[in-house]
């Protein structure tokens, strides 16, 4: 597939590695997180962990959307639509995701809640146009590579007078989520020692917005693509700074990244959205100014605003260690839970439920307990 197998090269990939090998040095480690779930499933899928030399170690970071949202925000949108008559509209990764009280969306939905899989905020809208009269709730999630589309729906539905349409809204933001990581100086800043940045959110966003990585934190960081070769030449690249004592940002994806990124992707958000300014994340708690929420000028279609809910406190799965995941200090299968009672099927944690979570790519790929 043109443009793929490119980036998949077996021979290209063993030269990579025999590169990386002749040039780690042997009398130290390379902690290197890498930010994105989807580059944790591209390490595990392609067996980049096995090419690497023995003290070259990926510590996986929480850049899965559907890992870091919180369990009351599951909570509050299966009350939204338990209590009001409404539909809601999500993608499938959410719907087997635990919420308090071994709840599920799927769960809900089973016992008569009006919930839907979409594939795109464009099902959503076409919902709220084919039933003018029934609310439709679009459960919006998502780093900052999926909120352009959701501030597009909040236009269309503003241009087409959608009154029956409103975004219930969990975009949040990476790079307060980096700095929160590298800022918790007692357990992370100190044990890594360079960072795999994001890709796809990147493309959004523009590589200067992980620049204060190199500025305040004094860390490597190299945009990386998702296929293969990209995660081992960004490796690589992330061992030459730090072999060098160089500390600099650089961007491996430059086939898709820019410097400033997405200005009309940009734009569009900025129109639609503002800081929210404080917002819970599995794993990281409360961070300020790290999510978005609906602008004032587009608050009809506020969910929150409209089918207000009062939840009780959520009730984390006893002895799930998700949290401690995302922060990067467990490994999947430090967990007591891995394998034993939790997997796709049973799944007792976000990271097992979400195609780019942490547990999900030790399980799929073969590191089990
Ligand atoms: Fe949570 Fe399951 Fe992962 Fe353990 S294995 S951290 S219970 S998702």
């Amino acid at each position: 597939m043109k443009y793929l197998d490119e980036f998949r090269d077996g021979q290209l990939a063993r030269q990579l590695a025999d590169r990386i090998a002749a040039e780690v040095n042997p009398n130290r480690y390379y902690r290197l997180m890498e930010f994105c779930g989807g580059h944790t499933h591209a390490i595990f899928r392609y067996g980049i962990q096995d090419l690497m030399p023995p003290n070259v170690h990926f510590i996986h970071g929480p850049g899965c959307p559907v890992c870091v949202l919180p369990m009351a925000r599951i909570d509050q949108a299966i009350a939204m639509a338990q209590q009001y008559s409404i539909t809601l509209a999500t993608y499938g990764d959410l719907m087997r995701v635990p919420a308090s009280h071994r709840q599920t969306l799927f769960s809900a939905k089973a016992a008569g809640a009006d919930i839907r899989i979409i594939t795109s905020t464009q099902d959503a809208l076409t919902f709220a146009r084919q039933t003018s009269t029934r609310p439709v709730v679009l459960f919006a999630i998502g780093f900052e590579t999926t909120t352009p589309p959701t501030a597009v729906a909040l236009i269309t539905a503003q241009q087409e007078r959608l009154h029956n349409f409103s975004v219930f809204c969990n975009h949040v933001l990476t790079p307060p989520a980096l700095q929160a990581i590298l800022t918790d100086t007692a357990h992370q800043s100190a044990s890594i020692d360079g960072i795999l940045g994001p890709s796809h959110v990147s493309t959004i966003i523009g590589s200067a917005a992980y620049q204060f990585v190199t500025q305040a934190f004094n860390k490597p960081i190299v945009i990386a693509g998702f296929e293969p070769l990209d995660v081992m030449q960004s490796t690589l690249m992330l061992i030459r700074q730090i072999n060098d004592g160089r500390c600099v940002l650089e961007n491996q994806y430059q086939r898709v990244v820019t410097t400033a990124g997405n200005c009309k992707a940009q734009a569009l958000m900025k129109m639609t959205l503002k800081l929210r300014p404080q917002f819970e994340w599995r794993g990281l708690g409360w961070l300020a100014n790290s999510a978005l929420q609906i602008a004032d000028e587009y608050a009809e279609f506020d969910a929150e605003q409209r089918f207000a809910v009062t939840i009780k406190p959520s009730e984390e799965q006893r002895g799930c260690q998700c949290p401690s995941v995302l922060r990067g200090q467990l490994e999947p299968t430090d967990c007591p839970l891995f394998g034993r009672v939790c997997n796709p099927e049973n799944p007792l944690g976000a990271c097992m439920v979400s195609s780019e979570g942490a547990c999900a790519a030790y399980w799929n790929y073969g590191r089990r307990a």
